[in-house]
């Protein structure tokens, strides 16, 4: 079974090895509150379905754009259910069908609603950059089966359980309330994910672009632009130029980043070509709408300071474990969690661990894998 089925929860999977055991509450299917994707109008024509906040298993933004004849997307949800809640919602909002769906990037929780969308409206195009085409051709970095398949449903459903009974016995040990009420909502998390991602098949996407793609319209055209490497090789950025609508993926992910398998240097240039945008709204892979560069300012000068620290450190020949002990990335730590220990926790994960790993390898001129496993 592949690691990366469970995007960037894979941090739980080197937690639990060897720990899952029988499940002792029912899963809640309708999960936490946040999990459900609520539906906000940045634009005439243009809104964002997103989770309000931070969960460790999380579902990424879809932005809906109306063209004159059809409804652009981008990205398709995080799990079939939730795709199935995007049609209803699309459908509340419009008549007209999905002419496109764009995919920002490979990392599950992006594109594994697509196969729902089809469904829906088969006549959809389906685009992303090249790099990120292939890596929803490969194996190695498919999410999920390219075909259903009951034993890598039954598999993810065990994991799940397990991630679920992990967490309440978390919960159980804590020693702050905030700590306890993360590891209580995650059991349920978890619950609802596993339902929603029954079924849950890859889809590569039919066209794969290298830097720059069109989607023409009168009223709402949309640029799809491969700006450099970024949260992964292939991050595809949308840009709506009339309404000034950034669809920025995982390149901007709030209120904490992640950094799995990135690639720090050539990320800052990203940002600067981001901030550089005319830009009235960026919508990001997670989090709510932006409406300035507070947040891209903050997240550029976490990734400068930890390529800073880094560099030094790896070019004297210390291991990348003797590097992290002598890293100091308190202030960053506390410009994005503050003193929240569940978030604390997860910004160490899912952030300082592999963006540290990703910063080593650079500056020692070693290449970065594509991975969720948080090295
Ligand atoms: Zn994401």
């Amino acid at each position: 079974m592949s690691l990366s089925r469970l995007t960037s929860a894979a941090i739980f999977i080197a937690l639990l090895a060897g720990r899952a055991h029988a499940l002792e509450q029912p899963a809640n299917d309708a999960g936490p509150a946040g999990y459900r994707q609520e539906l906000t109008a940045v634009a005439d024509g243009v809104w964002v379905l997103a989770q309000p906040r931070f969960l460790v298993q999380p579902a990424g933004n879809v932005t809906i754009v109306e063209q004159a004849d059809g409804v652009v997307l981008v990205d398709a949800g995080g799990s079939p259910g939730a795709a199935r809640r995007l049609v209803a919602e699309i459908r509340r909002l419009t008549p007209k069908p999905v002419k496109a769906v764009i995919i920002t990037h490979w990392h599950g929780d992006h594109p594994q609603g697509l196969e729902v969308i089809l469904s829906a409206w088969p006549q959809a195009r389906t685009i992303s950059t090249a790099a990120t085409r292939a890596h929803l051709s490969d194996p190695k970095t498919m999410n999920t089966p390219g075909a259903p398949d009951a034993k890598a449903d039954a598999d993810l459903r065990e994991r799940t359980d397990g991630f679920a009974a992990y967490c309440l016995d978390m919960a159980a040990k804590a020693k702050t309330l905030e700590e306890k009420a993360g590891w209580e909502e995650s059991a349920a998390l978890f619950g609802a994910y596993a339902d929603d991602m029954a079924g849950a098949v890859t889809i590569a996407p039919a066209e794969g672009f290298i830097d720059r793609l069109v989607i023409p319209d009168s009223e709402r055209p949309v640029e799809v632009r491969f700006l450099g490497r970024a949260n992964t090789d292939g991050d595809a950025v949308a840009w709506l130029p009339r309404q000034g609508v950034l669809v920025a993926g995982d390149v901007v992910v709030a209120p904490i980043p992640f950094g799995f398998g990135s690639y720090p240097g050539d990320w800052l240039q990203v940002l600067r070509q981001v901030r550089d945008l005319s830009f009235r709204v960026l919508v990001p892979g997670h989090g709510p709408p932006q409406r300035d560069r507070a947040y891209i300012d903050r997240l550029a000068a976490a990734i400068e300071d930890i390529r800073a620290q880094v560099a030094p450190l790896a070019a004297e020949g210390l291991s990348l474990e003797d590097a992290r002990r002598r890293l100091d990335l308190s202030a960053q730590t506390h410009s994005f969690a503050g003193d929240d220990p569940w978030l604390r926790r997860w910004f160490e994960a899912y952030w300082i661990t592999p963006i540290v790993a990703s910063a080593y390898r650079e500056a020692r001129g070693e290449p970065i894998a594509q991975s969720l496993k948080g090295e």
